[in-house]
């Protein structure tokens, strides 16, 4: 990851030249907003986060978290027009005494809070937001898929994140440091669980007086030049640098203010739960009447579990399984690992392992055999009362293992033998096979 003076400065296009920070409040005095247009960023506000009432005012107050605020230049005109609070984050303290000081100006002091930090520590201390202004600060977390991917954290479910980005044609050749095309800048997108669902496009001069720009850049260089001869090809570069990021954005480039918003979360196999258990093989899973469970995230899943932390946790990080979570085995698999509920958890970590082995899609092929095992066994060898035998048996025994015992299930007993008896061969079967293997096939709920 780079420093933040490197992101600092790969943020104002200075070439990740560290030592032209100090000059920036100098060099960019004469601008107030530094990147996304703050009346592009209200309209979309308006158009996806907000109810917009007969009088134009909004019967909802977001809260707007905007990182690499600059001098505020959206916040303070955001909270102006539509009254939402905003939380502004810049690691040039200069830049964040003029945010507060607009924010005065505005009379929107209470309104907005502006802070000096680095924007990549101070999220992981921070709540959720209803909006997460991104703009022009790409390069602070490296690439789009890290940023959005700890962001989205920090983000409520119907949320949005605006990102003023530019990027390049697919058909482009031009080449650019820090600018994608556009085909990659959605695939990260994608990848961090997030939907572009609007998108403002222009060339970059519609949304602002480039020539003017320019020419006060190239003024405060000058200035500088002449106040520190030594360092005067530090100044040169930057303000050369500009004009050529100037340049590129309007002829190359294409800017543009995008929105994006998580995915719809849906699990799409519940029979294996978020947290590493086998829904498919649970008794609650093979219950008739109001106490079926659907198996994790399936149908109506929320009225019978309406609050299970792990589930929402992979929600919010928009994972199907724990295995996929960086911070996975969490502190919350500490002791969750050790007692069971309805079906056994002892497994939970095996099996993950074994997905991470041998892949998703052969654990579930396996899973599917043994939930059909189980299906069987339940409906032609269950004597009422040896569901909870079959489920933890199937369970926790091998596939093969499973099978070699169905093979003698079926060799031993003929089709018209009286249920109780074939069911108190089947479990005796199971139970030699558990033995053979040291598997106690008992739920532990202590
Ligand atoms: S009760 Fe738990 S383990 Fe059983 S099916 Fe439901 S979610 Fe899965
Ligand atoms: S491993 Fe822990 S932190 Fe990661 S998704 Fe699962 S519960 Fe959440």
């Amino acid at each position: 990851m780079k420093t933040l003076e490197e992101s600092i400065a790969a943020a104002m296009d200075a070439q990740q030249d560290v030592a032209i920070i100090p000059f920036l409040p100098y060099i960019l005095q004469d601008f107030w907003g530094l990147g996304t247009p703050a009346e592009i960023v209200i309209k979309l506000m308006q158009k996806h986060c907000m109810v917009v009432g007969t009088n134009n005012h909004s019967s909802l107050q977001p809260c707007v978290l905007d990182l690499g605020c600059g001098k505020g230049a959206v916040s303070v005109k955001l909270a102006a027009a539509l009254k939402c609070n905003c939380y502004g984050i810049d690691a040039i303290p200069e830049f964040i005494e003029t945010a507060k000081e607009k924010a005065q100006e505005y009379g929107v002091d209470t309104l907005c809070r502006f802070e000096v930090g680095d924007v990549r520590k101070k999220i992981e201390e921070l709540d959720r937001f209803d909006v997460i202004i991104f703009g022009a600060t790409g390069p602070i977390f490296d690439d789009y898929y890290t940023a959005l991917t700890a962001l989205s954290q920090h983000l409520t479910d119907k949320g949005i994140v605006i990102i003023e980005e530019a990027y390049m044609d697919d058909t482009n050749t031009f080449q650019h440091p820090l600018i994608m095309p556009r085909r990659e800048l959605l695939s990260q997108f994608q990848q961090a669980g997030m939907k572009l669902i609007d998108e403002t496009v222009g060339n970059y001069s519609e949304f602002a007086d480039i020539a003017k720009e320019v020419e006060n850049i190239t003024i405060r260089c000058n200035e500088l030049k002449t106040k520190y001869p030594e360092k005067s090809s530090l100044f040169e570069n930057y303000a050369q640098n500009q004009v050529s990021e100037y340049d590129a954005l309007e002829n190359e480039m294409i800017g543009a203010v995008m929105v994006l918003k998580k995915k719809d979360y849906q699990r799409t196999y519940p029979l294996l739960s978020a947290c590493g258990l086998n829904c498919g093989l649970c008794p609650r899973y093979h219950t008739n009447g109001a106490s079926k469970c659907p198996g994790c995230g399936g149908e109506d899943f929320l009225t019978k579990h309406p609050s299970c932390g792990v589930l929402s946790c992979c929600r919010r990080r928009m994972i199907e399984y724990c295995y996929e979570c960086g911070e996975y085995p969490c502190k919350k698999y500490n002791g969750s690992i050790t007692r069971d509920s309805f079906t056994t958890c002892r497994n939970m970590l095996k099996d993950f392992e074994k997905i991470k082995t041998h892949g998703l899609t052969i654990y579930q092929s396996e899973l599917n055999q043994k939930v059909q095992i189980l299906c069987d066994l339940l409906e032609n060898y269950n004597d009422g009362r040896r569901k909870n035998f079959f489920c933890i048996a199937v369970n926790l025994l091998e596939l093969e293992d499973v099978k070699e015992v169905m093979a003698h299930v079926s060799q031993e007993l003929s089709p018209n033998l009286p249920i109780k008896e074939k069911s108190m061969i089947a479990v005796r079967l199971f139970q030699t096979m558990a033995d053979k293997r040291d598997v106690v096939l008992k739920l532990h709920k202590k």
